[in-house]
């Protein structure tokens, strides 16, 4: 068995692995993400394929974000009709996922042409929405556990924990077992269920996102409490920046839960992003896949007001009383919730609570460092409002929690671990964590790399 690491190595995007089984008679992919973040890595999207699609068998997914399965449009677009296998939960959050990232790209497109920017006189979106809603027919989904035969290869995906349908895939072929992490979530989410052990393996590929981190042992429903009650108190407007899928269910379930027992006075949420209203109803329909019950599903649906046209997104500049908003994007780079920053930021009532991860460049960073001038559609909007961070939300176990996991696992001495899925900082920091505190044998991946095993 040959592996080639495509993606996932020295970043946390575009993870993509190359399996060749049976003498290369059988090859696939697991994940077939998209690369993002930097200019140098997105142009890697752009760059041909260091395969033939042609010889491609199949692709398996472990979860729907796009740094997982945001290329599955772009191969599409070249000539792959083969099956995507993914659980049941993955197919249905690609459907919103994809054709969403496919939209932005054209727009994007069309703002550098507009401008004039790039080097390109006719820049061309890596795909476009179409592309990526026709993708969706290639999809199979299985429900976990269930057999999937590529070629002399059988899989299975187990569940992982992190978001809905998100799972670690165990590939035997050619007398070997492979397992891929994919990403792993936290023992205790408040939302999704504790990542599955894994079985004995000859070969695990570890996710390492945080790889050097760990995370502060924060109430955050105590935290989220404070800033409610202290916005509210003010007479001011709550506003929450967040992800669509996970981020914006767990905020939902959050606030519900601290207005039931009456921690916070009961004011209108309003869920300003049609992208996380049909992720809130994907989650809903799924009720054993994760901590909520199907009753705590209807409860969350009905205690929230969902604004899904743009005509009732703007019509919340006309509310009066205190309320709160939880709109996209999750770092203020883009979607509805600029609209309300533009309003909002100038009154010093108002209160932005940040509740992920703020990547280095995005207007999200940019406040919680304590900018008071933000630049929004071209136009400088002082900040007079309260920014807050709400910690502890991650979905992604960190280095020791991820050890932990190992060591529940049936993985023997000695096992070889790969490291992907992180910073060159947080894979080498993991690397060193799990040489010392567990009996594997650990090393980082590199780009480009060929393991035969
Ligand atoms: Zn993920």
């Amino acid at each position: 068995m040959n592996i080639t690491f495509l993606g996932g190595t020295g970043t946390v995007t575009g993870s993509k692995f190359l399996i060749s089984v049976d003498e290369g008679k059988t090859q696939f992919l697991v994940d077939c993400g998209m690369f993002q973040g930097y200019k140098w890595l997105r142009e890697r999207n752009w760059e041909a394929p260091l395969f033939d699609y042609r010889h491609l068998k199949g692709i398996v997914l472990t979860h729907a974000h796009l740094d997982h399965s945001g290329y599955i449009p772009r191969l599409y677009q070249q000539g792959y009709r083969g099956p995507v296998y993914c659980h049941h939960a993955t197919r249905d959050l690609c459907s919103i996922l994809l054709p969403d990232a496919g939209h932005i790209q054209e727009e994007d497109a069309r703002f550098y042409q507009r401008h004039k920017l790039g080097k390109h006189a006719h820049p061309v979106p890596l795909y476009n929405g179409d592309t990526a809603e026709r993708c969706l027919e290639l999809f199979q989904p299985v429900a976990f556990d269930e057999k999937i035969r590529i070629g002399s290869a059988t899989l299975h995906i187990q569940p992982a924990g992190h978001i809905l349908g998100a799972g670690s895939v165990i590939l035997e072929a050619d007398g070997k077992r492979v397992g891929f992490s994919g990403d792993v979530g936290r023992p205790h989410d408040l939302i999704m269920h504790s990542p599955r052990p894994l079985p004995a393996l000859d070969l695990l590929l570890l996710e390492s996102t945080y790889g050097d981190r760990r995370h502060p042992q924060i109430d955050h429903a105590q935290q989220l409490a404070e800033v409610v009650n202290n916005t509210l108190g003010r007479g001011g407007v709550l506003l929450i920046p967040s992800f669509a899928v996970g981020r914006a269910q767990t905020l939902q379930f959050l606030l519900l839960n601290l207005m039931r027992e009456q921690r916070i006075p009961k004011v209108p949420i309003f869920l300003d992003s049609p992208m996380a209203i049909d992720a809130s109803e994907i989650y809903a329909r799924y009720p054993d896949q994760h901590r909520l019950s199907a009753a705590n599903c209807t409860f969350m649906c009905s205690g929230i007001r969902y604004t899904r046209s743009v005509d009732q997104s703007k019509a919340l500049e006309n509310i009066q009383y205190p309320h709160i908003i939880i709109a996209g994007s999750g770092m203020a780079s883009g979607g509805r919730i600029l609209h309300h920053m533009k309003r909002l930021l100038p009154d010093h009532r108002t209160t932005v609570l940040f509740a992920g991860y703020q990547a280095g460049g995005t207007r999200g960073a940019r406040l919680l460092a304590g900018s008071r001038n933000v630049k929004i559609h071209g136009e400088y909007i002082p900040c007079k409002a309260q920014i807050e961070m709400l910690e502890g939300l991650s979905a992604h176990a960190d280095y020791v929690e991820l050890g932990e996991w190992l060591l529940q696992s049936a993985l023997e001495a000695g096992t070889q671990i790969q490291l992907v899925h992180g910073e060159p900082d947080a894979a080498d920091c993991q690397r060193l964590y799990l040489q010392d505190n567990t009996p594997f044998q650990v090393r980082v991946a590199g780009y480009r790399d060929i393991l035969r095993l």
